[in-house]
């Protein structure tokens, strides 16, 4: 599409747009007397309106049945299931793949239980060389848990200078020269600084090839892009419900575990909710493992977290990832359009359009923290990551045209 300058065309943009009546669905955080520039719905996404009523269903439910409502109501027992289902078709999960269970680093460490089973040879992981602190720390101290030095063990990648993003041929490359050793392979799905898009298919392929397992963190991708897990063939994978998925600060996480793995024996840290259902009650010693994802649960479901996930995931699987995706190309490029209309020496961009989702890392040469701060005192609530970069998110869900129109406004006095 040829994107215009004016302002009355995000306003067309906007009487066009299919989804537009979803923003009302969303509280938009308060600026002044009207509303901020929401932009910040990759680090935490916005409260969907229906989640205090079905909180106070669930609250309701205990005030009245107490123990009964495991079996009455929405029933307890079994809510996790149906919040599985509905997580399903947001990352291309089949039946029994998919569990909605504890927090992303928890899921992170549980799955590594199971999926980095080291020897003496294949032993090393490889994670992106900007990969999110928590996740650096997960798979380095996994390592040590099996008395492996990270020096040796890690191998990360990293973009060619001043790209600011990986290539896949050269994550490809890296996997062929350590083919015999690499146990596993553990990337993001969207890296959460450049808002890259990895090419998770091709990269499941090939650390396949190499007799590599691979698990992927989508913290940055559920939500954002549509995801294949299935089909890809990825071992594992984890991600949190708060960012894209819009289910509350420290929400409960999911996990996916492909169906070729679950009949297996695997290794891992059991608990009572990953016990054989049909015999949990039972309250046997020794413990036999669901053959599905829930057969990683430890502990039976938060049931007041959990409601915003159905919540959240009910709009999700109303619009569709597709409808979604399209939404948030257009929603993004036209950010790029606007940002590039700047011709300011300043600012760079990343990363090139065709790999990334709902986020532009807007790259600052001089004084960004103080660039950022101007704009969050007029209304933009976006974020700062050091050493340069503004992350700006807009979100196909709640994000209008003019939402974007807006910030460029402001980023542009403020340049
Ligand atoms: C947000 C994020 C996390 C956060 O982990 P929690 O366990 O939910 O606190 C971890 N990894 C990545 C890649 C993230 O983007």
């Amino acid at each position: 599409m040829d994107f215009r300058l004016d302002k009355a065309f995000a306003k067309k943009l906007d009487d066009q747009d299919d989804l537009s009546k979803y923003r009302k669905k969303f509280f938009i955080p308060s600026h002044k007397d009207g509303e901020s520039i929401y932009l910040c719905g990759n680090s935490l996404g916005l409260q969907p309106r229906s989640i205090r009523e079905a909180i106070e269903e669930e609250l309701k439910s205990w005030e009245v049945n107490g123990v009964e409502g495991h079996f009455k109501g929405t029933k307890w027992v079994s809510y996790h299931e149906k919040i599985g289902k509905l997580m399903e078709p947001i990352v291309g999960g089949e039946s029994n793949e998919v569990v909605v269970m504890n927090t992303l680093t928890v899921n992170l460490h549980l799955l590594m239980v199971s999926f980095y089973r080291p020897s003496s040879k294949r032993y090393k992981i490889v994670i992106e060389g900007s990969a999110f602190p928590s996740d650096q720390y997960a798979v380095k101290s996994q390592l040590q848990f099996h008395r492996f030095d990270p020096k040796d063990a890690l191998i990360e990648l990293h973009p060619r200078s001043n790209e600011g993003y990986l290539r896949t041929e050269d994550i490809l490359a890296t996997l062929e020269q350590n083919a015999d050793e690499i146990a596993l392979v553990m990337l993001g799905g969207v890296n959460y600084y450049s808002g890259q898009v990895f090419e998770m298919d091709i990269i499941t392929k090939k650390a396949h090839e190499i007799g590599a397992v691979v698990g992927f963190d989508l913290a940055h991708a559920v939500g954002n892009v549509p995801l294949e897990l299935h089909r890809w063939g990825a071992d594992f994978a984890v991600w949190c419900t708060y960012k894209y998925l819009n289910s509350g600060p420290g929400a409960i996480a999911g996990a996916f575990v492909h169906s070729k793995h679950l009949d297996k024996d695997l290794i891992r840290f059991a608990g009572w909710w990953g016990h054989d259902k049909s015999r949990r009650f039972l309250m046997e010693p020794d413990f036999i493992p669901m053959k599905s994802a829930e057969g990683w649960q430890l502990s039976n479901s938060p049931i007041f977290s959990m409601t915003p996930i159905k919540e959240s995931l009910k709009i999700f699987n109303e619009v569709g990832m597709e409808r979604l995706r399209e939404k948030s190309k257009l929603l993004t490029s036209y950010l790029e359009f606007l940002l590039n209309s700047l011709e300011s020496d300043r600012i760079w961009l990343s990363p090139p359009f065709k790999i990334r989702g709902s986020q532009i890392s807007v790259h600052v040469r001089v004084d960004g923290k103080e660039l950022f701060e101007k704009i969050t005192k007029e209304g933009v609530i976006c974020d700062w990551r050091e050493p340069d970069v503004i992350r700006v998110a807009p979100v196909p869900l709640y994000n209008s045209f003019t939402d974007i129109y807006n910030f460029y406004g402001i980023l542009k006095r403020n340049l």
